[in-house]
């Protein structure tokens, strides 16, 4: 091999060379909110107001459901089902979870174009047998469900929603907590001036202990003679009046004790938006109005809204379930397409999957934890997360980079303003998604969603802009060649 000249030294660049070198080979890192003009930054903020009426409504996955189930035959969709015809549709699970889709002008068995989000959110559930009764008060004992830091959950008012389920087959809903004259619920914390030993040597961890999670329902005492409990016994009757239950409802029962008030903007400029279970009810309204929107794609259009991914997406409502195969099957049957196994496996295999759901925003306060060149910021749109997992990618669904890069110019030419990023410092800790349950078809799929602060509390933290991109991000997908 000949030994080549040295190549001559590159002409020194002039400050504008360089400037346009810059924006032509490397990336430029955008806010939404400074590319918007004026017709968009209203758009951005009349979003935020439907968004936290949303949210409002939808404070557990049994509220979600109803709440876009209304929105869907609101917009014209139907059940699914063999004789369905209009060709928008919805169908349910267990009230728990639930499904849009759109057929397209597109079989079926070509792909589906897929967005899943999860419409449950990190709270405190309930014991079978919660009701006690303790120095002249009256607590019902909790089970705390997902990944929260428990200390956010003490001395807080919270509110209690879901259904006791009676075995006469009666299904009871509560609600108590949100309305303005509502109660509220609260665990006790103790005083400052007591918790030197009890709380404040201990590792965090360990100083706020999940059997000390007791919820206050009441002090009251029934009066009158006789032995007994007297204010567990005064709750049983409030409850009995009120909604016809006796205690052993409780064990059929799934009430959810969740903050207690409304979404609210945050900032003086009402940049942001506060509130419980933006993760993952953000990407969930995202997705709806993506679909809500869509016409007569060429590809059939999917949203499904999963239960149980903050435990791991298990159980019937969760993405683990073989829900996704029935889906598609039935979409088949309503495109009056072949529904045998082949068929079914071949559709979702040619599909393709945003995984939507939120990641982790760079936090001023706690920088150490991110990488900053691989750290979503807040207002620089939606996020794509193309593996998560933790330590050496375990538990990571890990996308294709065709998939990516297929993704990167379909909103490159919908002028979508995005960013990738992956969460934490390689071994600061992990999460995962919904994505690999769903890539196990074979389909691609990769995770995309807003970024949030104060991530799992019950106030978490999202930029206005970034929702709209997000339904920017997901109309694009859903019509795209
Ligand atoms: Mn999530
Ligand atoms: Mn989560």
């Amino acid at each position: 091999m000949a030994v080549k000249k040295p190549a001559a030294p590159a002409a020194k660049l002039s400050k504008k060379e360089f400037k346009a070198l810059s924006e032509k080979l490397l990336l430029q890192p955008k806010t939404v909110w400074e590319q918007a003009d004026a017709k968009t930054r209203a758009e951005i903020f009349a979003l935020a107001e439907d968004y936290k009426t949303f949210m409002d409504q939808a404070k557990t996955e049994r509220r979600a459901v109803a709440t876009i189930r209304a929105a869907a035959e609101q917009a014209g969709f139907k059940p699914l089902g063999p004789k369905a015809k209009g060709g928008r549709y919805y169908a349910e699970l267990a009230g728990k979870a639930i499904a849009l889709l759109v057929l397209g002008k597109q079989p079926v068995v070509q792909g589906v174009r897929m967005i899943g989000s999860h419409i449950d959110a990190p709270r405190l559930d309930l014991k079978m047998h919660p009701l006690f009764e303790n120095q002249d008060l009256a607590f019902l004992k909790t089970h705390y469900y997902g990944g929260i830091k428990k200390y956010q959950w003490f001395a807080r008012p919270l509110s209690l929603i879901g259904v006791v389920c009676t075995a006469e087959g009666r299904t009871v809903e509560i609600n108590v907590g949100d309305a303005p004259d509502d109660p509220v619920f609260t665990v006790l914390d103790l005083l400052p001036h007591l918790s030197r030993k009890s709380q404040e040597g201990k590792k965090l961890s360990e100083a706020f202990e999940a059997e000390r999670m007791n919820l206050v329902i009441a002090g009251l005492p029934l009066e009158g003679e006789g032995n007994g409990d007297r204010i567990k016994l005064a709750v049983m009757q409030l409850l009995n009046q009120r909604y016809g239950i006796v205690e052993a409802d409780l064990i059929s029962a799934e009430l959810e004790i969740v903050p207690a008030g409304n979404a609210r903007d945050v900032g003086l400029d009402r940049a942001l938006v506060g509130a419980y279970g933006h993760d993952d009810r953000a990407s969930a309204f995202a997705s709806l109005q993506a679909i809500l929107g869509l016409k007569s794609p060429a590809a059939p259009a999917l949203a499904v809204f999963y239960d149980k991914e903050e435990i791991g997406s298990e159980g019937m409502s969760g993405a683990q379930s073989r829900w996704i195969e029935h889906l598609v099957a039935a979409m088949l049957e309503a495109n009056h397409e072949p529904t045998d196994y082949l068929t079914i496996s071949r559709a979702l295999a040619a599909s393709k999957v945003l995984s939507a759901d939120v990641n982790a925003a760079l936090d001023p306060d706690y920088p150490e934890v991110h990488e900053k060149n691989n750290a979503a910021r807040l207002g620089y749109g939606v996020t794509l997360t193309k593996y998560t997992g933790h330590g050496g990618k375990y538990g990571a669904s890990d996308a294709n980079a065709e998939f990516v890069a297929w993704l990167r110019g379909v909103w490159e030419k919908a002028g979508v303003t995005w960013q990738a990023a992956g969460m934490g410092k390689i071994d600061e800790g992990g999460g995962g998604t919904v994505a690999k349950f769903l890539a196990a078809y074979g389909a691609d799929v990769v995770d995309v969603g807003p970024a949030l602060l104060s991530m799992h509390s019950p106030f978490e933290i999202m930029h206005k802009a970034d929702l709209w991109s997000s339904v920017q991000a997901y109309q694009a997908f859903f019509v795209a060649k």
